[in-house]
């Protein structure tokens, strides 16, 4: 927004209204002076008439006894005489005389025009020549001059104007001063005064240098510019004492908001501390997990500036606790005192309700407690102490205990939030223990499980000796590992010869026996690492014997054969002996006779079935 100064333009109200009563008494001196002048004008007219009307009285007579008389003279003279008076322009004198054109005698004033706007008077001339008689003798016509009107205007008017010019100029010089002593010097101050004006000011007061007698407008401008004055001065001791106010609430929330953020920042410690805590607890190897957790205790209580903690755990059964970690400051007696953990049988209740309680002194945490519990935390000298319970589902895992050193009685937001942290973090690592135990043994059932089945699946329940499972895996790395190789590789199927028998006549039970006796023999024998032997069929065995030519299985083979024998094993139905033995089919690999494993197997079949053919309780060779 464009602002005028107020210097650049200053025009004096003074001056203004001289210069507007100057115009008023032009305008006002010209409806003056039209008025007087048509009033002089009138009046000029009416001196004129008045003059006329008295030249009629006065002639009269005169002028219509020289007409009666015929004196000629006389007439002229009078006539003369009359037109001499300045007022007259013209002076006719019409004679009648019977019938005859009547006479007229004329005066007029030299330059004398016929005019319109100065008067003219008519007047019938009577004679009476007797008392009682009258004689129309002539007319007289007197015509005024109007020149002579006008130059009586024109004096008159010239007087008009001087005295209204005069008076005009008299009454705004008046006016201009009575106005710059009434106002213009007095707004001028006000002007000023009010210019002058500052907040630091604002108190000082208007006084104008007139009577205070004035009620005028001026008087109420200075009262109401000094009540205005003082509301202002008001109003600013009212705007600074509420910047006081502001300033010192900006000051309190200044020091709030440093408080809070120092809070804030010691929160986020506690916070790091126990996420550290918290990680490490987690990536803790379970043989060191209760170390970690006791570490955990004591770095929250050197944390908390304190100088012992205990960390009790509830006894399995029994109503009491162990201690699980004790942690003390350097300053204490390095050797703990024994815990009177006698009298402590349970939760103390009011932990029991609220879970974390903090107390500003021992002493006041003796009224909460009973004595017995209480004498359980305050072996050592401490102030400000604090008691968490580790509960989770209404299942109690221990108590945490903190104290401060003597004299110390405080517990801010901060470490009260480190120490909420803390016991909810340890009852979780004291919950995540006991899954991690419960994993741990469940993982240790698992991998013997798994051990058992995988050595049930490898192996045959009756003898012991590996499966046709087990025997069928090995047969085919072996195989391939002999051609890769190109080394030796034989294999012997043994089967008990007239078993059937056996059974029928020594019972099923027997039979069994007889099987893990054979298969005991045999597994005596066969102990060369690689060997393999396995139990693929009801009384059939087969030996696997890698890096071994014919004529070496052969020798294995009659060994086993042997064993057998030996074990003396009655078969009165044996169509051999009285013994049980064993025939046996051996094969050899051979690249053209046996290019795949089941090859190998059907040579080394049909040789026991030779075997068989051949008498039993010996040993046959499918030769390449
Ligand atoms: P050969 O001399 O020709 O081999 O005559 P064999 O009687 O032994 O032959 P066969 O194959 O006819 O008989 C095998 C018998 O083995 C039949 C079955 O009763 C017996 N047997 C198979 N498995 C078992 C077992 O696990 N326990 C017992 N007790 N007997 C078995
Ligand atoms: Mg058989
Ligand atoms: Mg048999």
């Amino acid at each position: 927004m464009q602002t005028r100064n107020p210097a650049s333009r200053q025009h004096s109200l003074g001056t203004r209204l001289v210069l507007a009563t100057l115009g008023f008494c032009f305008v006002f001196t010209l409806f003056a002076v039209g008025a007087r002048t048509l009033s002089a004008w009138n009046e000029a007219w009416a001196a004129m008439n008045a003059d006329l009307t008295l030249l009629e009285r006065v002639y009269q007579q005169t002028l219509s006894k020289a007409i009666w008389d015929m004196d000629r003279d006389a007439l002229h003279t009078q006539v003369e005489s009359t037109a001499q008076v300045a007022s007259v322009g013209r002076i006719v004198v019409k004679l009648k005389s019977g019938n005859r054109t009547p006479e007229l005698i004329e005066r007029q004033a030299d330059g004398w025009q016929p005019s319109t706007l100065a008067p003219t008077r008519h007047l019938d001339l009577v004679y009476a020549p007797f008392p009682g008689g009258s004689e129309t003798v002539g007319e007289l016509t007197l015509a005024g001059d109007e020149r002579v009107l006008w130059a009586r205007l024109r004096d008159e008017v010239k007087g008009i104007i001087l005295t209204q010019l005069l008076q005009s100029l008299l009454l705004a010089g008046l006016i201009m001063l009575l106005f710059n002593r009434a106002v213009t010097v007095h707004v001028r101050r006000i002007a000023q005064h009010l210019g002058q004006l500052t907040p630091q000011n604002m108190g000082q007061t208007l006084r104008l240098d007139r009577n205070p007698q004035h009620g005028d407008e001026l008087s109420l401008l200075e009262t109401g510019v000094n009540q205005l004055q003082g509301k202002l001065t008001d109003h600013l001791a009212q705007l600074q004492h509420y910047e006081d106010e502001l300033g010192a609430h900006r000051d309190h929330l200044a020091e709030l908001v440093r408080a809070r953020t120092a809070e804030l920042e010691s929160l986020g410690q506690a916070q790091q501390l126990v996420l550290g805590l918290s990680n490490r607890l987690i990536h803790a190897p379970p043989d060191s997990f209760d170390v970690c957790q006791q570490e955990c205790l004591d770095e929250v209580a050197r944390r908390l500036g304190a100088n012992h903690a205990l960390w009790l755990v509830p006894v399995p059964g029994q109503a009491a606790f162990r201690v699980f970690t004790e942690w003390q400051s350097a300053d204490l007696p390095q050797a703990p005192v024994a815990l009177p953990l006698a009298g402590l049988t349970q939760v103390p209740t009011r932990l029991a309700h609220e879970e974390l309680l903090f107390f500003y002194s021992q002493a006041e945490m003796g009224r909460s407690l009973s004595p017995p519990e209480t004498a359980v935390f305050t072996t050592q000298p401490v102030g400000a102490c604090a008691l968490g319970l580790l509960r989770s589902d209404g299942e109690d895992y221990g108590m945490l205990f903190v104290g401060k050193p003597l004299g110390q009685g405080e517990w801010p937001p901060e470490d009260r939030a480190l120490l909420a942290m803390t016991t909810q973090l340890l009852l979780h690592s004291v919950r995540h223990k006991t899954q991690l135990i419960a994993i741990l043994a469940t993982q240790d059932a698992l991998r013997n499980a798994n051990r058992q089945l995988e050595v049930l699946s490898r192996h045959d329940s009756l003898t012991g000796l590996f499966n046709r499972r087990h025997f069928d895996q090995t047969k085919v790395d072996e195989f391939q590992r002999a051609l890769r190789n190109n080394q030796h590789l034989s294999l012997l199927i043994c089967d008990i010869d007239d078993f059937k028998s056996f059974n029928d006549l020594y019972g099923h039970a027997c039979g069994d026996q007889c099987l893990r006796d054979v298969a005991g023999a045999m597994n005596a024998v066969i102990n060369r690492s690689g060997d393999a032997l396995a139990r693929i069929g009801g009384e059939e065995f087969a030996i696997l014997l890698p890096v071994t030519t014919a004529a070496a299985a052969w020798q294995v083979a009659e060994r086993v054969r042997q064993a057998v024998v030996d074990l003396h094993i009655p078969h009165v139905a044996s169509r051999v002996g009285p013994y049980v033995t064993v025939s046996i089919g051996l094969a050899e690999l051979d690249l053209e006779l046996t290019p795949d494993f089941d090859a190998l197997f059907e040579a080394a079949d049909q040789a026991l079935y030779r075997a068989k053919e051949c008498g039993r309780n010996r040993i046959e060779f499918t030769a390449p």
